[in-house]
């Protein structure tokens, strides 16, 4: 695609997802890491980063990606090429012999799926069942995929260990934004309830979750971690499958303050949205960073930052500054990478943010911009 290129943040489209370069190739710097010293292989995960323009870099690092179902598929082999590894909680009947066509591995989630589509699936990729280990240690309901009643992966009691003719790996994710230790309790779940399939599979999958980008992350405990299981199953090829992790701090939402109002407090109107555009930050909920703010009331001038539409609760959080805000300046809210341009929406007709990325030389690409046929063509 022929990109816009501008030289400074002034110029780049506002609102504007702006994904720096140099970041996300320091984490894939420390994923490849990973995957050389315990020989495993990582798959990004594009539930949480997708931003395809990049892939031409990632796929230099990392393994091939994973995908939840059709669509995702098809972006993979069509951006990144290199393996593809499909799991969904539910294939259709229309969609699964292009998925098939498209996919290293098949993850099916439960014995029904694979009863149905087995026999369509043999000799054309290779089969896995996604089990669910049963350690809850994610502590937010919405993404806990071993909360209670979870319908991600089968449990060991319903586990049909008479039904695996065709099968050649199994497939886990329990985490999410986490660190070794709850690998380490996961993993010992899934060896105590599974651990006698191991013999006859060739791969296992530990799913995503793990938060290695993150500072605080052990990587050399995931590598020992990796290496002993090598050391135990020599036979298992061992995939992991992040998504946050790729994209962690690697880049910002720019936005602008259209308007400063007051209602017993000030209020920044922004044009960007929280529900829209970062629907994380109400759906978990959190409260993204501010570029040179702290808390409300700690540096001398407080705004609630909101969003342009009409959602009463469309708001990012209180936060003070230094400096009276005015309109028209930028407001730079931190690590909006990762799970925000993958889930954002025109809801309300609110124009979706340009995606942008500051390349090497430190000039900014404009790879997508959208008008009012992103919002009409989906209605
Ligand atoms: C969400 C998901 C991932 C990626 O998880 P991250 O938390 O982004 O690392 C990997 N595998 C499956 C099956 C998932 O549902």
């Amino acid at each position: 695609m022929k990109s816009n290129i501008v030289n400074s943040i002034d110029e780049v489209p506002s609102p504007s997802f702006v994904c720096e370069e140099r970041l996300l190739k320091k984490n894939l710097e420390l994923l490849k890491k990973v995957q050389d010293e315990s020989e495993v292989k990582i798959l990004l995960a594009l539930k949480g980063f997708a931003l395809w323009s990049t892939f031409d870099l990632c796929k230099q690092y990392l393994y091939g990606c994973c995908a939840s179902g059709l669509h995702e598929a098809i972006l993979a082999k069509e951006e990144f090429g290199k393996e593809v590894h499909t799991y969904s909680p539910a294939f259709k009947e229309e969609e699964i012999d292009e998925i098939i066509d498209i996919s290293n591995h098949l993850v099916f989630n439960s014995f029904n799926q694979l009863n149905k589509f087995r026999e369509k699936a043999r000799g054309r990729t290779s089969i896995g069942l996604r089990v669910n280990p049963e350690y809850s240690s994610v502590e937010v309901d919405l993404y806990n995929p071993c909360g209670v009643y979870s319908r991600l992966g089968i449990t060991s009691v319903n586990f049909d260990k008479d039904n695996l003719e065709g099968i050649d790996g199994l497939h886990f994710h329990a985490l999410c934004e986490q660190n070794v230790d709850a690998l380490e309790g996961a993993l010992s779940n899934f060896e105590e309830k599974f651990g006698e399939f191991l013999p006859q599979m060739k791969w296992v999958n530990f799913g995503g979750g793990h938060h290695i980008t993150r500072e605080d992350y052990d990587v050399d405990g995931l590598i020992k971690l990796l290496k002993d299981f090598k050391n135990r199953y020599p036979h298992l090829k061992v995939y992991l499958e992040p998504g946050e992790a790729v994209g962690w701090q690697t880049g910002y939402l720019v936005a602008t303050v259209l308007d400063i109002i007051e209602n017993q407090m000030s209020i920044a109107i922004l044009d960007t949205s929280a529900e829209a555009h970062m629907p994380d930050t109400l759906a978990m909920p959190y409260r993204p960073d501010v570029r040179n703010s702290d808390l409300a009331n700690i540096k001398k001038y407080t705004y609630r930052l909101a969003g342009n539409t009409c959602l009463a609760g469309d708001i990012i959080g209180d936060y003070s500054f230094d400096e009276p805000l005015k309109t028209g300046d930028k407001i730079i809210l931190e690590d909006m990478i990762h799970y925000t341009m993958v889930k954002t929406s025109t809801f309300n007709g609110i124009k979706l943010p340009s995606i942008v990325i500051k390349n090497s030389q430190d000039c900014y690409q404009i790879v997508n911009n959208f008008g009012y046929n992103a919002y009409k063509s989906r209605l």
